[in-house]
């Protein structure tokens, strides 16, 4: 796991080292089968849900555009212009993944898919014995992916959802309610929370 942990810090994103730790766990509790994670940036999730995918004999999807959220495009606050492909003129971490993957020796444990998860919902069939929701938070998508995916969560399966912020002055809401919603709509039992990061499991 040290190599791993190395390759997730030399890696661009958005998770603390304490959830990093939190996400481990939650994947070291989860049924093995297929993982899926929403929100895929540059992989440094990834790596942690993928290396747990490994030693567990889970296996992990990671499906994003890959062309970024609103806050990454270039004149906001999470903009990286290193990740800008200068042919296209437009954010790109596609790239950056595949290094990282590589980096980790997770090639074969994490498919790939890059597509919008409207364009993944309109197809996906799989069972889901974890999900890490963590993709776009506009309101409208962040609804979208849970209620797309969420209903493939098998029984005993896992919820994780990112950046969860109750109060508005630490961040977006639309997790927050996505949260409210789960819980709100039954069939989910609260396992944890770790900073933004909140865990629930599917009751039945
Ligand atoms: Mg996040």
């Amino acid at each position: 796991m040290t190599n791993l942990l190395a390759v997730a810090a030399d890696t661009r994103g958005f998770l603390p080292d304490d959830e990093a730790a939190a996400l481990r766990a939650t994947a070291a509790d989860a049924p093995v089968g297929t993982w899926l994670e929403i929100g895929t940036y540059c992989g440094k999730s990834t790596v942690h849900l993928g290396g747990m995918a490994r030693d567990r004999g889970a296996r992990l999807v990671t499906l994003d555009h890959h062309h970024g959220s609103e806050e990454n495009q270039p004149g906001w606050e999470w903009h990286d212009p290193s990740l800008v492909d200068p042919a296209t003129g437009r954010l790109d971490t596609l790239p950056s993944l595949r290094h990282t993957l590589a980096a980790a020796g997770l090639e074969e444990v994490v498919s790939v898919v890059v597509a919008t998860t409207a364009q993944a919902a309109a197809w996906w069939t799989t069972p889901i014995s974890l999900l890490f929701l963590d993709g776009n938070h506009t309101e409208a998508t962040a609804q979208h992916d849970y209620a797309a995916f969420a209903p493939h969560l098998v029984a005993g399966g896992v919820l994780a959802v990112h950046d969860v912020f109750p109060d508005p002055a630490d961040g977006g809401q639309a997790p927050w309610h996505v949260w409210q919603r789960a819980l709100a709509q039954g069939g989910f039992d609260e396992v944890s929370t770790h900073g933004s990061l909140r865990v629930a499991r599917r009751t039945g």
